[in-house]
């Protein structure tokens, strides 16, 4: 059985736990979901989720519990929102003991939409059609190579992405798709 883990320092990881057991049951595959605090949690998962939150707290708690080298090598790790801003090549708006993963070709702007007064929701449309995003305090993204395919766009501004790196499976999202769907976990669990 595939095993996947959420990572749970600080976040909506519950959330994500919930849309993972979901998924697994719509698409009939069963799963096992650990969740990662620390080192031991991460040995030998399949996949990784790294939540919404604040970017800033979670990688000082992933410091903390030596995380960074395990996470890097999991074969398929999804960010959403600051988790997404985790995965990011390029980071604007970080603050200077803020540290990343640095594995997707993407830039991120902390917070470009606005503070978390202007969290909004929208349409997206996205690679399994048009869904309700939900984005607090998003980051805004930009994509830095051609590897990194649009997954998901809100008007002409790309919000999803997804790029393979030698055998790793990443995708970011600037929304919160664990709040309104479960296509995105779904995928996640077929790669
Ligand atoms: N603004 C947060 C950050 O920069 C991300 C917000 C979120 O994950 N919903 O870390």
């Amino acid at each position: 059985m595939e095993k996947i883990g959420v990572l749970s320092l600080q976040g909506d990881y519950e959330e994500h736990i919930h849309a993972l057991l979901k998924a697994s049951e719509k698409i009939s595959v069963p799963i096992k979901v650990i969740e990662v605090r620390n080192q031991n949690h991460a040995e030998n998962i399949d996949g990784l989720i790294i939540p919404g939150g604040e970017s800033t707290s979670i990688s000082r708690l992933m410091e903390k519990s030596g995380l960074f080298e395990k996470i890097s090598s999991v074969r398929k790790i999804m960010g959403t929102c600051a988790g997404a801003i985790l995965l990011a090549k390029e980071v604007h708006g970080a603050t200077h003991f803020q540290r990343f993963l640095g594995l997707m070709d993407i830039s991120v702007s902390r917070n470009a939409y606005g503070s978390q007064l202007a969290s909004f929701e929208a349409q997206i449309t996205t690679v399994f059609g048009n869904l309700n995003g939900v984005f607090i305090r998003a980051p805004k993204m930009s994509l830095l190579s051609k590897d990194v395919q649009p997954m998901a766009f809100l008007g002409d501004e790309v919000v999803g992405a997804y790029q393979k790196v030698k055998d790793q499976h990443l995708i970011a999202l600037a929304f919160h798709p664990e709040l309104t769907t479960t296509k995105f976990h779904e995928y996640f669990i077929r790669l």
